[in-house]
Formats: structure tokens, C-alpha cells, sequence
């Protein structure tokens, strides 16, 4: 599969592009991928993540490999704009914990020329979907879906099972809070 379908990177107008899937899918990875990608490019780049994703480090982008990039916390996603100093590309990680702000947010910058990066997952622990995530995934020009691999099967998963008894929405955690599964063995976890 060919991760970028843009073609021309130099390109005058903006554009929205959206990486999505379950947790461990490599999301922020393929993000920061991209991001580094633009550096060399020698683009500027602002990198926001939203205040409540502490799970790592309070101040980077982190993947669950490791892989980390300096990045600004950000609580209100409408404070995006004022922080924004005509940097060519917006990377966002996390979105799905932004408010629907967010979608305006994207519209404003892509029309002022910008390429904005999206990150998050598209559902919750519930199989429903995330916060803003369908409307970005609606609005964006390219969209990336990543899989993980199911814990249960070995074939692709697309869900995150939370494996604690909790019913909130949100919930920050990593390997012993969920784990990957794909459709059939997702359903029969939670029968
Ligand atoms: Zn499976």
C-alpha cells in the first residue's frame, strides 16, 4: 500500500489529511513519520496534541515505540489558530480528544494554505465513533487507515478492547489498559 497519495508536496493550496485506526496500530508513528518527512522538506512545523494525552510526556509526541517529537499541549482546540505563525503544515496528535472546534480549526488553516496532519483513533473502546474523527474523516482529502495487529487471532484489528471494567469514554492507557483485536474476536471478548 502506498502511504502518501499526494503527489506534490510544494503545492500552493492547503490540504487535510487524516491517519486513523485502533490503538497500537502505529498512528503517531506514521504521523511523525510524515512530520519528519516535511522537516527534511525544510518545512515549518507546528506539532499540537491535546492537554489531556499525559501517558508519556507531557511535552512530545510520543508513539508506543518511542519514536518522540517536541510538540505544543493544547486545551481548547480553537487555540490552535492563535498559536499558529504561518508554519506550512499542522500536525495534530490525539485528535480524537479535541472538541469539535477542531473541524472549523482545519478548515481555516487548510484554506489559509496549510497541510494539515491528523492523528487519532476513529473509535472508542465501544466500537463507536470518536469525537470529531467522522467529521475530520468526512472533510479530508486523503485518509489513512492503520491496523494493528488482533492479540487474540494474528489477522488485522481494528478495535480497542479495553481489558479493565470501566465505563468512560476516556481513558488514557497503553498495554495493560487495552489490547488490539479485530472484528470476530473483538465481538467475543465483549459477549
Ligand atoms: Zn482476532
Amino acid at each position: 500500500m502506498l502511504l502518501e497519495q499526494f503527489p506534490d508536496e510544494s503545492r500552493s493550496h492547503g490540504w487535510i489529511e487524516v491517519i486513523c485506526g485502533s490503538m497500537f496500530s502505529g498512528k503517531t508513528e506514521e504521523l511523525i513519520r510524515r512530520v519528519k518527512r516535511a522537516k527534511i522538506a525544510n518545512q515549518k512545523i507546528l506539532l499540537i496534541k491535546p492537554k489531556i494525552d499525559e501517558r508519556y510526556h507531557k511535552k512530545n509526541v510520543v508513539s508506543h515505540q518511542g519514536k518522540s517529537l517536541k510538540a505544543i499541549s493544547v486545551k481548547k482546540a480553537s487555540e490552535i489558530i492563535t498559536i499558529w505563525k504561518g508554519e506550512k503544515v499542522v500536525a495534530i496528535d490525539e485528535t480524537q480528544f479535541f472538541d469539535n472546534g477542531i473541524i472549523n480549526v482545519c478548515n481555516e488553516l487548510s484554506k489559509d494554505g496549510v497541510r494539515v496532519i491528523i492523528a487519532g483513533l476513529d473509535m472508542d473502546f465501544k466500537g463507536m465513533p470518536f469525537g470529531p474523527m467522522p467529521e475530520l474523516l468526512s472533510i479530508a482529502e486523503y485518509v489513512t487507515k492503520v491496523h494493528a495487529i488482533c492479540m487474540s487471532c494474528g489477522n488485522l484489528a481494528q478495535f480497542s478492547h479495553r481489558k479493565i471494567k470501566s465505563d468512560e469514554q476516556v481513558l488514557i492507557g497503553a498495554v495493560e489498559e487495552y489490547k488490539p483485536l479485530c472484528r470476530l474476536c473483538y465481538n467475543k471478548n465483549r459477549t
